[in-house]
């Protein structure tokens, strides 16, 4: 069905063509006539027949300007339907064109009735294989009615020169023979033509298509192309601070040692020494900490995982109250807020687990002491709806929306808490879309964050 129309720019492309086609005609016609009058000067109406050329010239002026309008102007359905109305008037002009040049120069005696053909092709590349042989019989139809009009002698005969004394029009097995094959050529014409038209134009709606899938493709690529870019420069940045963060202390612990190691160093001064040496210490064991968490993160996000019936809410106690302690030990206050009732989610309990210390250790980590760390679980029709809020520093607009990102850091978060890998959400977000879940963050800086999550629950 697709495929009995040329695609809009083809059918455009090709009208232009048969505009220049029919200039050539015009050329054609108008030397034919010269030297018709040059042989014979007084045996046809040429002022009819050069009427005609110019009639022909006329409108293909004009269709000239409305195909450029065309091809400029517009786009979309309506275009595609104001070209073919455009060809339908084209063809028929011609057709009628034809048809008094052929009458004014001998009727059915003219050879030139095979050129009834042509617009029998024209209409199959140009429209569907119905109009071409519409515009073929209705060639031939035009044809018949000038045989029949001349052989009954309602229109008086133009008697063309090159025939010599042969003047067939009066001889009715002649005029039907040359109707009757005019009639079988354009139809086998037409049937030739549009089921090779057809077949061209499957192919080329075929190749619209693909070069069309191909442009999305590579666009969806150069997307995937700039993320991966993004998350190279932010895991370079990620690896400079890493590397920065580790030489710190060691170099600050190697200075200490030397200091200690010095003869004249007082017992004092070495105690002195050593605690500081003890604080960097602590620093790398936590920053190794960090890394060595984010390996296991990953790892454990990757790994095949069994997927069953798990209650949120036994999840969610058990990882707050492992948090309780880093929480009071920050002077925070944590509370938990579980809706009693609450439906299975399908999910792995080892990696929902995951996702709330993540969210919990960030927002305990990012919020200043005595403030306060609230969870909530609650169920919303076939949906887990899980929060995590806190009052702690917020994160800046412009950053909220690239958080998600393995290794981005927001600038407020990288001051206040230099320690941190920036891969902690990306691990989040990527188990919960696995689920079939969503996560998003509201956040006021300065003022606290607020990070939702939703999960399917299961069928029961
Ligand atoms: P990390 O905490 O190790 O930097 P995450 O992936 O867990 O990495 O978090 C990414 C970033 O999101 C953080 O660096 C921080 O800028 C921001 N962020 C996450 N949670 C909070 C929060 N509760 N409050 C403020 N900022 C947060």
């Amino acid at each position: 069905m697709e495929s009995r129309i040329p695609v809009e720019t083809e059918l455009i492309e090709r009208i232009g063509w048969l505009i220049r086609l029919r200039w050539l005609a015009v050329l054609g016609t108008g030397a034919a006539i010269f030297l018709m009058w040059l042989w014979y000067p007084d045996e046809l109406p040429f002022l009819p027949l050069i009427g005609v050329t110019a009639i022909i010239a006329l409108y293909n002026t004009q269709f000239f300007f409305y195909a450029r309008a065309l091809r400029l102007g517009y786009s979309g359905t309506l275009r595609l339907r104001h070209a073919i109305q455009f060809a339908y008037v084209q063809i028929v002009l011609d057709l009628l064109a034809l048809t008094a040049l052929i009458y004014f120069s001998g009727g059915v005696e003219n050879p030139i009735a095979v050129f009834y053909v042509f617009h029998t092709i024209i209409a199959s590349i140009l429209l569907s294989r119905r109009v071409s042989f519409l515009m073929g019989t209705l060639g031939v139809l035009l044809f018949a009615a000038v045989a029949v009009l001349e052989y009954t002698g309602i229109l008086p005969h133009h008697h063309l020169p090159i025939m010599g004394a042969f003047e067939p029009y009066q001889e009715l097995p002649y005029v039907l023979t040359t109707v009757g094959v005019l009639a079988i050529t354009v139809w086998l014409v037409a049937y030739m033509t549009s089921s090779i038209s057809v077949r061209l134009r499957a192919r080329d709606r075929e190749l619209v298509e693909s070069s069309r899938d191909i442009l999305a493709k590579s666009q969806e690529l150069e997307a995937a192309n700039r993320r991966l870019r993004r998350v190279d420069a932010e895991r370079t940045r990620f690896m400079t601070l890493v590397t920065h963060e580790l030489r710190a202390p060691i170099s600050t612990i190697h200075t200490c040692a030397e200091v200690a190691l010095a003869e004249n160093t007082s017992p004092e001064a070495v105690r002195d020494i050593l605690r500081r040496i003890k604080r960097r210490t602590g620093e790398l064991v936590e920053l190794i900490g960090d890394l060595l968490r984010l390996t296991r993160a990953r790892e454990e996000a990757s790994r095949e995982e069994e997927i069953g019936l798990t209650q949120p809410a036994e999840v969610l106690e058990s990882v707050v109250e492992l948090m309780q302690t880093e929480a009071h030990s920050k002077d925070l206050f944590l509370s938990m807020d579980i809706d009693p009732s609450l439906v299975p989610v399908r999910a792995n309990p080892e990696r929902l687990k995951l996702v709330w210390t993540n969210l919990l250790s960030n927002a305990i980590k990012y919020t200043e002491p005595g403030g306060i760390v609230s969870v909530a679980l609650k169920q919303a029709n076939d949906h887990l709806v899980a929060t995590v809020r806190d009052t702690g520093i917020g994160i800046p607009p412009e950053d909220q929306e690239r958080i998600f990102e393995e290794f981005y850091r927001a600038s407020n978060a990288r001051m206040s808490c230099p320690v941190g890998t920036g891969v902690g959400l990306a691990i989040v977000q990527r188990i919960i879309e696995n689920y079939g879940g969503e996560i998003w963050v509201e956040s006021e800086l300065g003022l606290g964050s607020k990070f939702t999550f939703v999960l399917p629950t299961a069928l029961t």
